[in-house]
């Protein structure tokens, strides 16, 4: 990470760092949630937010600067008793059913705001914490002793920053289960361990919007995406509920909505009506920036670990597919397979590994299709594109909603999609996000093919020929979207952890798996592999 010596440290940087070291560092990194906690401490926060409402003896959102110790901050309340006694307010939510307890952080806000307060000129008699929810005062004695603590607190926030590793999260702690932050540092993940504690991340309560409408147009009114064709309002979504945009061939986004997306951290991602992904806006606020010179160095070094990750759990999860679907022993020589990929030595015998394992796996493909689907989608390999028949036409709309939600996840955690360690960089292709669909394209592109043919979703009519080629048409691409989405949106019990979570989630797990490795605090990386 940059120094940050010429920069002052918000104060309540500091007072996460008393909290834990590594969440400090996440939020240094740029690293947000969109929890219920966050949401609960900034509710707390709405009396004291609006300087505007100010009264002579009840300043709120006094801003602090401390030039001395490199310091900047913001007091939530200072206020003046009729004797003149100042007092530094921080308000404070704290849920009903537990005690309302000053905590070592909020002494280390306390102590900070005094010092700036001090070297402003204003004299600074007492400190206390406002418990929302209690609507309850608690003093805090601010002496001698709690002022050095909190300047060692900074010192040490300090070394956290300099340092080109992140912290190791916190083994087995309480402090984890109120984290705000859990859900992107994965304390317990990062062991490659079942987690046997209790996970309270949720799945986010949004959804990728799918815009696969020709000629429609998506704009943004009153909160809401609403999607229109001509008169007609095909969908309208709030803004919240959106994860991120996928757009379809010939769709028009306005730059309202796009800005706002963009202000909200999601990405939009452009392909073509054939799935190929064109290009994609992020936010120019992205995290991670340090890990990720880290990804350059390492994609352009070369990192084995990474790629065997990759290659191993994709060809398992081909075997898995063969096995449960298909016919033969192709599962056998993939397992085989499967195990060569995890002692590979180099680079170039994973790609024979990985090169053989497609020849075999797309060889018994047909197998999983019924038989009255192989009358009419024969299915000779693998040919990208054009299509050659409707099982690859379908195939590439997969494996491009599946590139879209790996670059979303990617860009989620601060990673290139460029920069990878298996796929090479240098074939101007999004490489890491290429290198991680290859262990999902089994378990969730490949199934939601196999499904969408073997159930009738997809037949003759959703597709049409013309010299050579075949294409999904409309009604043939929207069957294989809805799939693919209730594909990614259903749970499935987790290989490693143990615990039930979404495709999409999983894949965002993954990829902050791969963020780990790069910043130092996963010691390997394994892949999703399905039983
Ligand atoms: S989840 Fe635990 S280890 Fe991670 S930042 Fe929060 S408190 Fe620290």
């Amino acid at each position: 990470m940059t120094s940050v010596d010429e920069q002052p440290i918000p104060i309540r940087l500091v007072a996460h760092h008393a909290f834990c070291p590594r969440r400090a560092w996440l939020e240094a990194l740029g690293e947000t949630t969109d929890t219920h906690q966050v949401a609960v401490g900034v509710a707390a926060h709405h009396a004291v937010d609006d300087p505007g409402r100010s009264r002579a003896q009840a300043m709120r959102s006094v801003d602090v600067l401390s030039a001395e110790h490199g310091l900047v901050g913001r007091c939530d309340s200072v206020q003046i008793d009729d004797d003149g006694r100042t007092t530094v307010v921080e308000y404070k939510s704290t849920p009903v059913r537990r005690r309302p307890a000053v905590t070592d952080a909020m002494r280390v806000q306390l102590a900070l705001q005094t010092i700036a307060l001090r070297e402003q000129g204003r004299t600074v008699d007492a400190a206390a914490i406002w418990f929302v929810d209690h609507r309850q005062y608690a003093d805090v004695a601010i002496g001698p002793d709690e002022l050095d603590a909190a300047l060692e607190q900074l010192r040490r926030l300090r070394a956290v920053l300099d340092a080109q590793t992140a912290p190791e999260p916190l083994v087995d702690d309480p402090r984890c289960r109120t984290c705000s932050h859990a859900g992107v540092c994965l304390p317990d993940e990062r062991a490659l361990e079942p987690v046997t504690r209790r996970v309270l991340v949720a799945d986010p309560d949004s959804q990728v919007l799918h815009l696969a409408t020709p000629g429609a147009r998506a704009a943004l009114r009153s909160g809401r995406v609403r999607v229109v064709k001509g008169d007609d309002e095909l969908r309208t979504v709030p803004i919240e509920r959106v994860l991120a945009l996928v757009v379809h061939g010939n769709v028009d986004v306005s730059s309202g909505l796009l800005r706002e997306l963009l202000w909200r951290r999601c990405p939009t991602v452009w392909c073509s009506g054939t799935g190929r992904v064109i290009g994609w806006a992020s936010s120019a606020n992205s995290p991670n920036g340090g890990p990720r010179v880290h990804q350059h160095v390492a994609s352009a070094n070369g990192h084995l670990g990474l790629a065997r990750g990759f290659v191993a759990a994709k060809i398992g999860n081909q075997a898995t597919m063969i096995r449960r679907h298909g016919e033969g022993d192709a599962h056998a020589t993939l397992r085989r397979l499967q195990r060569r990929a995890d002692d590979a030595t180099s680079t170039a015998e994973l790609y024979g590994i990985e090169g053989d394992a497609a020849a075999r796996y797309f060889e018994a493909f047909t197998t999983m299709l019924s038989p009255s689907v192989r009358q009419w989608a024969s299915f000779a390999g693998r040919t990208r594109r054009p299509a050659s028949d409707p099982v690859n036409a379908a195939l590439n709309l997969t494996y491009g909603l599946l590139l879209s939600d790996a670059i979303r996840a990617i860009v989620a955690c601060g990673l290139d999609p460029h920069a990878g360690f298996l796929h090479s960089s240098g074939r101007n292709k999004p490489a890491l996000a290429l290198d991680l669909i290859e262990e999902f394209r089994a378990p969730v592109a490949d199934s939601v093919v196999i499904g969408t043919f073997n159930n009738g979703e997809l037949k003759p009519a959703s597709f049409s020929h013309v010299t050579g080629s075949t294409r999904l048409r409309d009604s043939g691409r929207a069957a294989v979207i809805t799939a693919y989405e209730r594909r990614v949106t259903t749970s499935f019990r987790h290989p490693i952890f143990g615990y039930d979570v979404t495709w999409r989630r999983a894949m965002e797990v993954q990829a902050r798996l791969i963020l780990g490795v790069l910043d130092g605090t996963q010691h390997r990386y394994k892949g999703v592999t399905v039983r």
